[in-house]
């Protein structure tokens, strides 16, 4: 794809989490169970009930809340009884361990994404750490339990089960093209050693806003989930983050009262410039998986820059 996007994996994001932030105030192994508010406490507005471990539940309180807890957040119950909704995608998710130790896969990759689709399928495959990609299978259906009817969820439990659903002489992708059968070939071969997932996609809706509950707010996937058809779900919560830890700062800075009030400015602004996103998302979802696919995510492409062998 055109343009300098600058990519970070998870683990080095984690790394540099690690080095910045004291290990003291980073609490491990806590699952959080619920969160609910808590009226008439002098200090403290919120409770926090955590499984610490496998064993015994431990409790917290806490005046600001961020949620940054992902799709199924259990902040976000405070704000909305809003949830997540089935895309009309289910994804296969392999790995290539060594990527380029095929040379022929790492070229059609390249340093970035590589997509194809048509009759409502697609296979993507992306870079990621120590040598590694990521290949999708995605396919699309209205049917939220397909990956359990068709028999494909129990199917990616055992590597050559999988690879025969996607590959066999009646597999989903047995008609596709000789490079795309050969990523999900190597992503099925190492299934022994890399699990092989399968998951239907879900998304809040586009435009997803909330009423504004005093002291807490929710950031990242937890506040705008999306499918990951324009890749930009992490670049939105790290802005997120960043965003909401100038406003924090700004606000102690000039007292705890004045803390809501930037919390408040910080989800307008986050959720104006999410509309687009979440949109250009969901456009990109319609047009790789139309009858007509994968002419009008070509455009998509082209309207970002050039074809890459014309640079
Ligand atoms: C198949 C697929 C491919 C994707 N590809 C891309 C891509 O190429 N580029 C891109 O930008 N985005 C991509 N995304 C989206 C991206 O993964 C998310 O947008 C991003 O991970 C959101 O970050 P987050 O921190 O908000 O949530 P998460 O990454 O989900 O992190 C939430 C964290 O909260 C923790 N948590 C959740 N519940 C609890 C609980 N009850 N107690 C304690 N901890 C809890 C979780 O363990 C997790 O560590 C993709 C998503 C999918 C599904």
């Amino acid at each position: 794809m055109g343009g300098q996007r600058p990519e970070i994996a998870r683990n080095d994001l984690t790394a540099l989490f690690q080095s910045s932030i004291p290990s003291e105030q980073i609490k491990w192994n806590h699952k959080l169970l619920s969160v609910s508010r808590t009226p008439g406490v002098s200090s403290g507005r919120f409770k926090l009930s955590f499984l610490v471990g496998e064993g015994e539940e431990t409790e917290e309180v806490a005046d600001i809340l961020i949620g940054a807890d992902g799709a199924w957040s259990k902040t976000r119950l405070l704000l909305t009884n809003t949830k997540p909704h089935f895309s009309t995608v289910s994804c296969i998710t392999l790995t290539i361990p060594h990527v380029s130790s095929h040379p022929a896969l790492a070229a059609m990759i390249g340093q970035g994404s590589f997509y194809a689709s048509g009759e409502k399928k697609a296979v993507i495959a992306q870079r990621e750490s120590l040598d590694s990609a990521r290949i999708y299978a995605m396919l699309s259906s209205f049917d939220e339990t397909y990956l359990t009817t068709s028999g494909l969820e129990q199917a990616a439990k055992d590597p050559q089960e999988i690879k025969k659903m996607l590959l066999g002489s009646e597999g989903l992708f047995s008609s596709w093209g000789e490079g795309i059968k050969d990523l999900l070939t190597a992503g099925c071969d190492a299934g022994t050693e890399f699990e092989v997932t399968a998951k239907p996609l879900y998304m809040l809706p586009v435009g997803f806003q909330w009423e504004h509950v005093d002291g807490v707010t929710i950031i990242g996937d937890a506040a705008h989930l999306m499918t990951p058809f324009a890749g930009e779900g992490v670049n939105c919560g790290m802005l997120d983050a960043l965003e909401l830890s100038r406003c924090l700062v700004d606000g102690f800075a000039n007292g705890v009262e004045v803390v809501d009030g930037k919390l408040r400015a910080f989800e307008q602004n986050m959720w104006q410039r999410m509309t687009g996103v979440a949109q250009e998302t969901w456009d990109n979802l319609e047009v790789i998986f139309a009858e007509d696919a994968p002419d009008g995510f070509v455009k998509v492409m082209e309207s970002h820059g050039p074809r890459p062998e014309e640079y």
